[in-house]
Formats: structure tokens, sequence, C-alpha cells
């Protein structure tokens, strides 16, 4: 299966990959995580990307899409994956049908998860993600034992450009200019899953998996 998931900052898009990944056995792939984890690596991508990350704007389309079709080709995305983050806009989805009709075999899905404006900033403002496996939680629901993650034993904070007001608001508003339209992109092409995001991640994934059948 080959899905790609959408929807604003603060939707729930990261926890409800972790879900999807393990019940269907794809890989979950983050450009974001990706890009987060150069910037810590100190990698020569991190620091061609650490400007854009910081300020909350995209990453140019030709280095995102190379970071992408290289990923998608490794091993363990041949019997599919889902991508979290990617496409953001109509030309990284260009690219992504045009890397997909390389190996003929398309997108099953494109999900895209919805939420008001006021419940995302709520979550946003209280997320928190372990940097060095990247499992998310939140102020109300932190890991069991004093910020220590539960997964990896990583010491749990704040994202950077989670608590940096201006590139938050940036990335609000680099998600409506940019990323929205891909909702008529994917609908033309009969891809397009909505789900409503609101209520626990239990609620949210029990729509997912009803929503792609
Ligand atoms: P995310 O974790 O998806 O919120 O992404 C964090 C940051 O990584 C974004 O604010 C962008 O700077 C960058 N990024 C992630 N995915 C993409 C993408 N598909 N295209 C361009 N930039 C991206």
């Amino acid at each position: 299966m080959r899905l790609v998931i959408f929807g604003p900052q603060g939707a729930g898009k990261g926890t409800q990959a972790a879900r999807i990944s393990e019940k269907f056995g794809i890989s979950a792939i983050s450009t974001g995580e990706i890009f987060r984890w150069a910037i810590k690596g100190k990698t020569a991508l991190g620091n061609e990307v650490l400007e854009y990350v910081s300020a909350g704007k995209l990453v140019p389309d030709e280095l995102t899409i190379r970071v992408v079709s290289e990923r998608i080709a490794a091993d363990d995305c041949a019997e599919g994956f889902l991508l979290d983050g990617f496409p953001r806009n109509t030309a990284q989805a260009e690219a992504l049908d045009d890397l997909l009709s390389d190996v003929e075999c398309g997108l099953d899905a494109a999900l895209v998860i919805e939420v008001p404006e006021e419940v995302a900033l709520r979550r946003l403002t209280g997320r928190r993600v372990c940097p060095d496996c990247g499992r998310n939680y939140h102020v109300d629901a932190p890991p069991e034992n004093n910020w220590t993650c539960d997964a990896c034993g990583g010491h749990v904070v704040a994202r950077d450009d989670d608590v940096d007001e201006a590139a938050l608001k940036q990335r609000l508003a680099t998600y409506h200019e940019q990323t929205e339209p891909l909702h008529e992109y994917y609908e033309a092409k009969g891809l397009l899953r909505q789900v409503d995001g609101t209520g626990t991640p239990d609620e949210v994934f029990t729509r997912i998996v009803e929503a792609l059948g």
C-alpha cells in the first residue's frame, strides 16, 4: 500500500502515521523528521536545510524531491510506504506521481486529517517529541517517567519550530497557501480520503482505517 498523509500542523499526522505504519506493515517516512535528524547530525543535508526549517519555510522542492526519491527506493519501501509531510505542494505531488510512474505503481490513497485551527494550536503548543526516535507526546499525555521516552529512553523535548511563534505562524500560513491545494489535486484523481482529526488518537485512527476501506 502506498499512501500520503497531509493536514495542518497539529492535526496529528505523526501520531497517526506511526499507527498506520504498524497496522499495515509499511514504512512511515516523515520528511520533517529526516530534515531534523540531518540538522541534529550536522550532515551536509542538515546544513543545507537548517535556514528553511528554523524559519518554518519549505525546503526547496528540488532538494526535498531528491531526498524522497532516494528514500522510497530503499528496500523497506518495496511493499509500500506512508509519506508524512510530503508532498507539501502541487509541484511535489506531480514529482511523486512521476517517481511512482517509473516503478509502475501509483498511490492508493491521499489521507487528509482535518482539525479546526484552535484545536491544532492547542495541540502544537503542548506537543513534545523524542529527538532520538521521533515519538510524539503532549504535556497532557507525557511519557511515564519524567520526560524519558517510553520507546527508546531519549530525553523528550519541545520542537524548536513549535516554540518559535514566528516560525509556527509561517508554517500554518504555508500550509494554507501551498498544501491545501492538494485537496483538489487528489480529489480530481479520486484518491482523497478526508478524516475528522478531532477526538482521541484512537478515535481518529478508527476513522482512518474506515476511510482506507
Ligand atoms: P514537519 O515535521 O512536517 O512539520 O516539517 C518540519 C519542517 O521541515 C517544515 O517546516 C519544512 O521546513 C521542512 N519540510 C518538511 N517536509 C517538507 C516538504 N515536503 N517540502 C519542503 N519542506 C519540508
